[in-house]
């Protein structure tokens, strides 16, 4: 049977053709071009910054490199339109590319900043070449027409423009269901977690913001083609502000968002323009101030949006198990039992005059789980930081089944093969526990964002929720998989970021205090966990607290205390060592 989500769909494919060919009036049918034009540039910032967590004030200026491409090439050249699109957006791209490597690495408030600027110059740019006709642009560009038909204004033009909406719309929510929109939802959260899992998180900001200002490229092309004339104003930051707005109020985090956005704020504004100066008696554009309140409603109100308001009475989507015979993913060789697994040789880190770590050694052999325990703020988590490749060491190393890793950066560690969980649980809320999962496996897939887009990437796609699936059923957890992960209790999430864990397919686990926070029962349940993966053969590098755990499940445990190494030994020997009990009893009540 169709779901409900793809009888939608078919049905706005079906309404184009009938929206063109119903005797509706011109007007409402140049609204919709509109709004269509709009709904372009909106979809590109539901990836970047709904999704992708990156706002940006300077998305009018890539409508604006589409828009000027197409009218200088077809004014000044025989080049037909449909070939300056492709230049558009090569010159868009290639814009977008520099702006990106400049400005993405910095954090915090510098992007929308650095957009903002973006914005502006490429504004003034436009409006002080000759060659651009300065701030009276480009006048008579001609309208795209397709085997002789018109189709540069109208119905011709409705058809082309909502074809290209639903395209663009639909490759979007096909990216944000694959491996690489996994990741892209990822990034949001902060870097840490998707960089453990072998996640390029760079490279994944540079795509969206690609991909966002290709979207609305597409949307210049087509503007400039449909009012056959171009000059600053229509892209400048007031537009580029614009553009954000209506993406906010539609719903941001939205693939739908972005087109509701679109047409309420277009619509409303035609009416407010008409109405206010009538109701208050002058003219003026009164508009903006009722949008800037509506807006801070919106946000106060609803700050996911007027999408997410219906999105919640959507039926939610399930996912249909048909991954049963997808080939099993690859799998590294794994380590033979005793085998020096892990070694680590006199790490130090100090933060400014703090040595938080101070010459820590120990090694653990397959098979084995060691223990690295001690009383609160005595290193153990910067340890971990440090083999884990989180933080620089600032001496010692770091050796992994022989091959040094300290040094390298936290992704390329996870990809040799150890795999961690977070003090501190990181995962995806508004995501399926599989999926959750399924993030853990990126590494070992390959298709990237193209593929996802034209859905050529479903065979792998399988074998990545095969694996997911048989890990979290692995660990006992096979009742969750369609659970959202923000729905779950401590004790299933600390599971699934194990399971996230051995979906990388890994030859050591880390888990930092993976007890903290659980009940008695939980805490049982992930006891058993430990003791299965020992008896089927995994290494396990533990941090915990919780000392009843910790001496039921290590076969070694190392106790630091101040950075520094107390003692190592089995748990019996440790339980019997007075230094350690000091230790503890001098730093716990
Ligand atoms: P544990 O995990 O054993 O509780 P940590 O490794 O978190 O201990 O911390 C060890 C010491 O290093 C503490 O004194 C802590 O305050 C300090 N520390 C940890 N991270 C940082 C940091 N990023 N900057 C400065 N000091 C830090
Ligand atoms: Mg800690």
């Amino acid at each position: 049977m169709m779901s409900f989500r793809r009888a939608g769909l078919l049905a706005l494919a079906l309404a184009v053709p009938l929206i063109a060919l119903a005797p509706l009036p011109d007007f409402w049918i140049t609204q919709l071009n509109t709004i269509g034009l709009y709904s372009l540039t909106c979809l590109g910032l539901v990836l970047l910054t709904g999704v992708g967590g990156l706002t940006s004030f300077g998305q009018a200026a890539f409508v604006g490199i589409g828009a000027y491409t197409t009218a200088w090439f077809t004014l000044n050249t025989g080049i037909s339109p449909w070939l300056t699109l492709f230049i558009g957006l090569g010159i868009t791209a290639a814009s977008a590319l520099l702006i990106a490597l400049i400005t993405l690495r910095m954090s915090g408030h510098y992007l929308p900043l650095a957009t903002i600027a973006w914005g502006l110059s490429l504004y003034y740019l436009m409006g002080n070449l000759d060659a651009l006709g300065k701030y009276d642009g480009l006048l008579g560009i001609r309208s795209l027409s397709l085997f002789g038909f018109d189709i540069g204004t109208g119905r011709g033009f409705f058809v082309l423009t909502w074809a290209l909406v639903l395209m663009l719309a639909v490759a979007l929510l096909h990216l944000l269901d694959s491996r690489a929109g996994r990741a892209i939802r990822a990034l949001k959260g902060g870097s840490q977690m998707a960089e453990s899992m072998g996640i390029n998180t760079f490279r994944f900001k540079v795509t969206i913001f690609l991909i966002a200002a290709m979207y609305a490229s597409v949307s210049g092309w087509l503007f400039a083609h449909f009012q056959r004339t171009v000059n600053p104003t229509a892209f400048g930051l007031k537009m580029g502000i614009e553009y954000l707005f209506m993406t906010v109020i539609g719903g941001v985090g939205h693939v739908w968002g972005a087109l509701m956005g679109s047409a309420l704020t277009k619509l409303l504004d035609d009416q407010l323009q008409v109405l206010l100066p009538r109701l208050i008696g002058t003219s003026g554009s009164y508009e903006v101030i009722v949008f800037g309140m509506a807006l801070v409603l919106v946000l106060k109100y609803l700050p996911d949006g007027l999408w997410d308001f219906v999105e919640r009475r959507l039926p939610r989507r399930q996912r249909v198990q048909d991954w049963t015979h997808a080939p099993a993913l690859p799998e590294k060789q794994k380590p033979t039992a005793g085998e020096l697994l892990l070694d680590v040789q006199a790490v130090r880190k100090a933060f400014g005059g703090l040595v938080a770590v101070n010459d820590i050694s120990f090694q653990i052999h397959a098979g084995q789980i060691v223990g690295l325990i001690g009383p609160n703020g005595a290193g153990k988590s910067t340890t971990f930081n440090l083999i884990t490749g989180v933080l620089s060491l600032t001496q010692g190393a770091v050796r992994f089944r022989g091959e040094l890793i300290s040094g390298q950066p936290a992704r390329n560690i996870a990809q040799t093969g150890m795999a961690r969980t977070f003090q501190h649980v990181k995962m995806i809320p508004d995501m399926t526990v599989l999926e959750n999962v399924a993030l853990g496996a990126h590494a070992r897939g390959r298709k990237g964002v193209l593929s996802a887009m034209a859905r050529l990437d479903r065979t792998e796609e399988k074998s990545l929720f095969k694996e997911a699936q048989r890990q979290l059923e692995r660990i006992g957890m096979g009742e969750h998989l369609h659970e959202l992960a923000g729905n779950l209790a401590m004790g299933p999430q600390r599971l699934l970021e194990i399971a996230r864990a051995l979906c990388t397919d890994p030859a050591l686990l880390l888990l930092d205090e993976p007890a903290a926070g659980l009940r008695h029962k939980e805490k049982q349940a992930l006891t058993d966990v430990l003791r299965q993966l020992q008896r089927e053969g995994m290494s396990i590098l533990l941090v915990e607290h919780d000392m009843d755990l910790v001496m039921e499940v290590c076969d070694k445990l190392v106790v630091m205390e101040f950075g520094t190494r107390l003692m190592e030994g089995t748990p019996a020997e440790v339980q019997q060592s007075p230094a350690v009990r000091a230790a503890y009893l001098g730093t716990e009540h």
